[in-house]
């Protein structure tokens, strides 16, 4: 029994929780007896795609003719490859392709479909049951799938990719016949800049109210810049207009989760919380010890964030001058 796994590219090059999803895949297929698939589109670089074997992908599909931007034709891709591999299992990073294309998967095939998942299913012949956040990341709910055919589309950063082999997968060309997309993208917007994306940061520093005013962002910057990090902040900094609507982050803007998240001058409203508190370690830096984001740091540092990030800034950066 084959599990596929759909792998989104960006600019020619896979997306960053590729690995994670194909690990994940092969945890799957070595407790169901199977083997993995991925497919793609748009990567002409075989030899990155081939290093998928380390995660323990078999074969690799690739798709020369359809664009990133037509979703329509997305979901028929991954449902030739599902007919081409007899894949009973399908796996999609819950990011915002992933968010896209299972759901139209799941009604297309009649598949039963877990959005979010963040552990390797427990499986009972036919049953799957998978563990996904729910609440805002409040509680954690068990859900089952029955279905013959089930997809699962796990958080990414929920599971550390451990490279396990060394032997590449093969690589080829899929082009099946896909029907004309009934959904004509006009344009495509990228966000402007040169940062690392939020969604895919390791290292996020953020800042809210406290900061004051948008001509004090440089000790944020700095800071990010000098730990390789992105930046974001909470939604009042992004309505009043200080910050780009993009780095919002909690309830109502983007949900990250990753290993380090550095809030500055953020009270902690479980609004922001919901978004940033599947972080693996937050440091929180606000004047008031009682900002209720302490209770949910790792590291908390009850100071001035004018003093404080620029200290900060200058010791990390000491400390990779020296290392
Ligand atoms: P404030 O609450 O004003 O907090 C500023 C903090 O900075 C304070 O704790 C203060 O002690 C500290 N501070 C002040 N000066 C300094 C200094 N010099 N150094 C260090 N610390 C200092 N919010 C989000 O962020 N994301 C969401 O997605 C979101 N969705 C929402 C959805 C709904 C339906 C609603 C009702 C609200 C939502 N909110 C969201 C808003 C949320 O409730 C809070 O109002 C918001 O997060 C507060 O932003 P803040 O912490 O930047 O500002």
């Amino acid at each position: 029994m084959s599990v596929l796994v759909f792998a989104d590219s960006h600019q020619g090059k896979l997306a960053k929780p590729t690995s994670e999803t194909v690990y994940y895949a092969k945890q799957i297929a070595s407790k169901i007896g199977g083997s993995v698939h991925v497919v793609t589109y748009g990567i002409t670089d075989a030899d990155s795609l081939a290093k998928l074997g380390n995660y323990g992908a078999e074969k690799v599909l690739v798709s020369k003719s359809v664009t990133h931007s037509n979703d329509d034709q997305l979901t028929a891709l991954v449902a030739e490859a599902v007919n081409a591999t007899s894949a009973k299992v399908i796996i999609f990073a819950f990011d915002p392709m992933g968010k896209m294309l299972a759901p139209r998967l799941s009604a297309r095939l009649g598949a039963g479909l877990v959005a979010g998942a963040i552990a390797i299913p427990e499986i009972d012949g036919a049953k799957f049951t998978v563990r996904k956040n729910v609440f805002s990341g409040k509680a954690i709910a068990s859900f089952t799938i029955q279905s013959e055919v089930k997809i699962i589309a796990l958080l990414p950063n929920s599971v550390k990719a451990v490279a396990e082999g060394d032997s590449p997968a093969t690589v080829e060309n899929f082009e099946p016949a896909i029907p004309e997309a009934r959904i004509k993208v006009k344009e495509v917007k990228a966000i402007s800049g040169e940062g690392i994306p939020l969604p895919e940061a390791e290292i996020v520093v953020s800042a809210g109210r406290g900061l004051k005013g948008p001509e004090n962002w440089g000790i944020v910057e700095d800071l990010a810049e000098a730990l390789g990090a992105a930046t974001a902040c909470s939604r009042p900094v992004a309505d009043i207009g200080w910050r780009p609507h993009h780095e919002h982050v909690g309830q109502t803007g983007i949900a990250i989760r990753p290993n380090l998240y550095i809030a500055a001058g953020i009270s902690g409203a479980i609004q922001h919380l919901a978004g940033v508190n599947g972080s693996k370690t937050i440091v929180v830096i606000n004047t008031d010890p009682e900002a209720p984001f302490f209770k949910a740091a790792d590291y908390g540092v009850v100071g001035d964030a004018f003093e404080v990030l620029p200290k900060l800034t200058e010791a990390v950066r000491k400390f990779k001058a020296a290392n």
